[in-house]
């Protein structure tokens, strides 16, 4: 391995050719120039991944990174964005592992049509990933989270709790591939995304840090309750059936790393979501979030996942 930018060149740029016929100036130079389209917006959001607090130190550097990179779109996702440009900022103690790391941004990009449109590689003691994304929607449409009202129904799409589970299995040394998928394997929910916003869905929010914390970003930005029922999620009853009905209570309300997306709609939607998510409860007057299972309300978590807690 030769110089900094050789690596930058053989972990990053020749895996990422300009796929977007907007980008003036593609990754390569000082800046990349990207032109807007008239009548929309670009979102963009970032996210920060650290070996040892986003994966396991002896988890595959290859698919953590495929997994950070999944979680910032997921962000782009609960806006109801289509994908277009992810800058990625590698730091890694040596070569090898940036190299492994623009593996695992390449197929993740070329795997969603994306464009690599630039970055930056440094050496640290500590292996970790920025990745931005930006997407693009009709202006004026973004899914927000303080949109929800009083009357909507409650929407789920995606699963809850399996990611939870999955790195609980991988942290007591299961290696089974099925059981430890659901965590390292993110799916970021574009296509619903878009889908859902493209029928009318105005408040969404993507279920990273736990559905309890999360449903609540929901309910304090719009001055509303939500009511959820748990029973109603997708394979909750696998989800029993694997850690018990205690457990999966647990993982299901404050687990995280999930990446479902919560959404409301008025109840005129209800036969065109029906293919697309779950309903899973409604929105009322009031403030917070109160969950049950089998019509019995449950004693929810504090809190979720909390960096400084
Ligand atoms: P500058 O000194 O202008 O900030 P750098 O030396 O950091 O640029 O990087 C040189 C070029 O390589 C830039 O165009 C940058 O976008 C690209 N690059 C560096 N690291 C990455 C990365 N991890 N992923 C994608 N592109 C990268
Ligand atoms: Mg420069």
């Amino acid at each position: 391995m030769g110089s900094e930018f050789e690596l930058i060149d053989q972990a990053f740029r020749a895996a990422s050719p300009s796929r977007w016929p907007g980008t003036e100036v593609p990754n390569g130079d000082d800046a990349s120039v990207h032109a807007c389209e008239p009548g929309t917006a670009w979102v963009v959001s970032t996210d920060t991944a650290v070996c040892g607090v986003h994966w396991p130190q002896d988890f595959s550097l290859e698919l953590a990174v495929e997994r950070a990179v999944c979680t910032a779109l997921s962000d782009l996702a609960a806006m109801g964005a289509e994908a277009r440009l992810v800058w990625a900022s590698a730091m890694a103690p040596d070569a090898a592992a940036i190299t492994m790391m623009g593996r695992g941004v390449s197929h993740v990009v070329a795997r969603f049509g994306l464009e690599l449109a630039g970055g930056d590689t440094v050496r640290a003691q500590t292996t970790g990933l920025n990745v931005t994304v930006a997407g693009i929607l009709p202006q004026n449409t973004a899914m927000r989270r303080d949109a929800a009202e009083s009357g909507d129904d409650v929407w789920l799409a995606g699963r809850i709790g399996f990611s939870a589970m999955g790195l609980e299995h991988w942290l007591s040394g299961e290696r089974d591939v099925d059981m430890v998928s659901a965590f390292a394997e993110v799916e970021p929910l574009l296509a619903t995304g878009t889908a859902i916003r493209e029928l009318g869905v105005r408040c969404c929010i993507d279920i990273s840090d736990g559905l309890v914390q999360d449903a609540g970003h929901v309910a304090v930005a719009s001055g509303v309750q939500l009511h959820l029922d748990l029973g109603a999620c997708e394979d909750w009853p696998e989800l029993v059936a694997i850690c018990g009905e205690h457990h999966a209570v647990d993982l299901a309300l404050a687990g995280g790393d999930d990446y479902a997306l919560l959404f409301t709609a008025p109840t005129r939607l209800r036969d065109s979501l029906a293919g697309l998510a779950r309903r899973v409860g409604d929105c009322r007057e009031g403030r917070g979030v109160v969950v049950s299972l089998a019509g019995k309300p449950l004693v929810l978590p504090a809190h979720g996942y909390d960096h400084f807690a």
